[in-house]
């Protein structure tokens, strides 16, 4: 065998396959596949003395297109447990902020474009009137997600001057966000108060003296602190703020609108007590427990919401097309009261029990096998650490439980569940109903 009995390029452009390959991926990629093939094995010639057949030389050109178009943003099936999960995209969307994205996506919008005076209108008056009748706030922005509403917020009211906040609450969310590294890069200067366990009244007082511009508090999201701590309410720091004439801002982080004490939870602070309780500014996420797309949302009085519109920053951080029409349609369920039913997110959390538990049992039934056992849901999206919702799981014995979730990884839709008491656990609590038919034929092909 040598090189010579390599076909050409020309001749392999002949075969039936490759002409749909054409059709498929495009002419210049497949003759690119073709060629990288043919390359490769001209390179390892003679280190390589086998000189595969064209058989062979379509199958890896064929490897080679697949992994060249495949896409690796794709829909997984979360059997994980935890609703929020940030790694698998956070909130899936309700059915009808799809529809809002599919049809402002699809064509030309009213983005900005003010219909009644036919001329330019404002990006940023789409979800503002919904949020602030949602919250009783005055005004309302959206920008690209909730770092870029806090790192534009105090850019825009603290820049050089002082922000007073707590060591208590300096936290790291995850994934590089830290609050006094996002402070730092707004340019305001830190001025910390109390210890890491105990802050009090007293110590925001005195930070008066150093002629701050801001008062700061930030959620600590994904810890808590417990033992000999204090911390004044927020009522009480707003307080000693406006008494000075200065504004109090509320990292709220997940921000929900609903009270997470309904379903067996803890009391997650929500944007309107935030606001009841004296808070100026409150920022929270888009797709955290508020449950819509990617967003970082500000609400809050009208003067401080119109100096963050005005703010040079504004313009980089700025919430697209897709996701006002997505956002505007979350929020529109909290408006009409069907937040629970409708968003998919909060049906999660409120599901009845005995309901997860017939769907486990219905998986085993149909699979055949496994065994339904009590286990715990988590929320995540830096909301109530450490809390969790009883929940039922489809455990399946499997000799090892690690490389059958690697297999499950590679199903389509990949499958991501978890390991439980040497067993493959699949929570039933997160698995979107119409990826029920999916999971099961996943878990036959894969076990
Ligand atoms: C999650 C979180 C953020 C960051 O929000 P993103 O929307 O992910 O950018 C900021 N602050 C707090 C307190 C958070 O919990």
């Amino acid at each position: 065998m040598n090189l010579r009995s390599l076909p050409s390029v020309d001749l392999l452009l002949q075969d039936a396959a490759v002409q749909e390959w054409v059709v498929e991926y495009g002419r210049r990629l497949t003759l690119e596949a073709l060629r990288a093939v043919l390359e490769e094995v001209r390179a390892s010639f003679p280190k390589e003395s086998h000189i595969p057949d064209q058989g062979e030389l379509l199958q890896r050109a064929a490897l080679r297109l697949q992994a060249w178009t495949q896409p690796t943003l794709l829909p997984v099936i979360n059997a994980t447990g935890v609703i929020l999960h940030t790694n698998l995209g956070r909130a899936p969307l309700s059915p009808s902020a799809m529809r809002a994205t599919a049809e402002v996506g699809q064509g030309y919008s009213t983005l900005e474009f003010d219909l009644e005076k036919g001329r330019r209108g404002s990006r940023l008056l789409h979800a503002e009137a919904l949020l602030t009748r949602i919250t009783g706030a005055q005004a309302a922005v959206v920008v690209n997600n909730n770092a870029a509403a806090v790192l534009l917020a105090l850019s825009a009211l603290a820049r050089r001057r002082g922000v007073v906040i707590a060591r208590s609450q300096l936290v790291e969310i995850g994934g590089g966000f830290r609050v006094p590294d996002v402070m730092k890069q707004s340019g305001a200067r830190r001025l910390e108060v109390g210890t890491t366990n105990r802050v009090h009244l007293s110590d925001y007082e005195a930070a008066l003296e150093e002629k701050p511009a801001l008062f700061l508090r930030a959620h600590r999201s994904n810890f808590r602190i417990l033992g000999f701590t204090s911390e004044p309410t927020l009522a009480e720091v707003a307080e000693v703020a406006h008494a000075a004439g200065l504004p109090l801002m509320d990292d709220l982080g997940s921000g929900s609108l609903l009270d997470t004490a309904r379903y067996g939870l803890g009391h997650e602070p929500t944007v309107q007590e935030s606001l009841a309780q004296g808070a100026d500014l409150v920022c929270f996420s888009g797709d955290k427990l508020l449950g819509g797309p990617q967003a970082g949302i500000v609400v809050g009085r009208a003067d401080l919401v119109a100096k963050l519109k005005k703010h040079p920053l504004a313009r980089a951080v700025r919430a697209d097309k897709l996701c006002l029409a997505a956002l505007s349609a979350t929020l529109l369920h909290y408006l009409k009261d069907e937040a629970e039913s409708a968003i998919p997110i909060w049906r999660m959390i409120a599901a009845p029990l005995d309901e997860i538990q017939a769907r486990a049992r219905r998986w085993a039934a149909t699979l055949g096998r496994g065994e339904v056992i009590a286990g715990e849901s988590t929320v995540g999206g830096g909301s109530l650490p450490g809390e969790t919702l009883p929940t039922w799981l489809l455990a399946l014995e499997i000799a090892s439980p690690d490389r059958a979730l690697a297999r499950l990884r590679q199903a389509h839709p990949p499958v991501i569940a978890r390991v439980q008491e040497e067993r493959v656990a699949l929570d039933a609590r997160t698995v979107l109903e119409e990826q029920e038919e999916a999971l099961l034929a996943a878990l036959r092909d894969c076990l």
